[in-house]
């Protein structure tokens, strides 16, 4: 096959950046088998494939809440991620769904407004997806696919950053959907395929991101009660029993907010 002549190089200069680092806020120990430089250029890349492939939205209000919302944040997490070159994109998709990137790159569907009406309910949601990549959990998604070998996937990540890869045979397959299918956005998916542990982490330090970016992070709240109210009384754990139930997530938000509005008091001498 000659798909292994791809994936030993690439493998072998993963390992060389291996190391462990630690998550904000919680201080969690991740593995991380995967360079910054190389994660943000293939996110990078995945997402200019995605505007190209979904139709953008050019809602003034949406866009304007998005920018604001972007700039405030992002000015928080700016040690983080060094290497982002920020963008803040609302697609015209019907799913309610955001998701940010490595490299800096952040997406908000149209459907989301539907359980978002304010800029600082937007901070949540925004907040807890930037909180994804800080904590490093597409790292540790990559740096596990790579420990379990699954080939796909490494031609999925060789590919986003060429834009195609050959499978071997004269064919080529195009990455964007692999390397959507990492960051859990599909279509007709509603949610992201975090596990309980990630999703947790996200909420934890998203919530103190909105708060420290002068955020009310009551807001977070507001918006969880809203998906409380969306995914009905069987709650998320109905489709995935390793996924979190919003109704777990809301009580473990209310668990977060002391401190975080301890943040945010301090965040309007800044702010207001
Ligand atoms: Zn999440």
């Amino acid at each position: 096959m000659k798909t292994s002549y791809l994936i030993a190089p690439l493998l072998a200069a993963s390992i060389l950046f291996s190391s462990c680092s630690t998550t904000p806020v919680t201080g969690r120990k991740q593995l991380n088998m995967t360079s910054d430089s190389e994660v943000a250029k293939m996110s990078i890349a995945a997402f200019e494939q995605m505007k190209q492939q979904m139709p953008i939205s050019s809602h003034a209000t949406y866009n304007d809440m998005l920018q604001n919302v972007g700039f405030r944040i992002s000015q928080q997490v700016f040690a983080d991620m060094p290497l982002a070159e920020w963008e803040f994109v609302v697609f015209d998709q019907p799913e309610v769904n955001a998701f940010a990137m490595p490299g800096g790159k952040v997406g908000v569907f149209m459907g989301l407004f539907k359980i978002v009406k304010t800029e600082d309910e937007l901070a949540s949601v925004v907040a807890h997806e930037i909180a994804h990549v800080t904590a490093r959990h597409t790292h540790e998604r990559i740096s596990q696919q790579m420990v379990l070998g699954a080939g796909s996937t490494l031609i999925g990540i060789a590919a986003a950053v060429s834009g195609t890869a050959a499978l071997g045979n004269g064919t080529y397959i195009n990455a964007a959907p692999t390397i959507m299918g990492l960051y859990g956005i599909g279509a007709g998916q509603a949610a992201a395929s975090w596990d309980q542990g990630k999703e947790a982490e996200a909420d934890h330090i998203g919530i103190m991101y909105m708060a420290r970016a002068g955020y009310d992070p009551n807001a977070s709240i507001t918006v969880m009660e809203r998906m409380v109210e969306l995914e009905g009384p069987m709650g998320g754990n109905n489709y995935n029993s390793t996924h979190p139930s919003s109704m777990d997530r809301l009580n473990a938000l209310h668990s977060y907010l002391d401190d975080a509005i301890a943040e945010y008091e301090k965040s309007k001498d800044m702010f207001f």
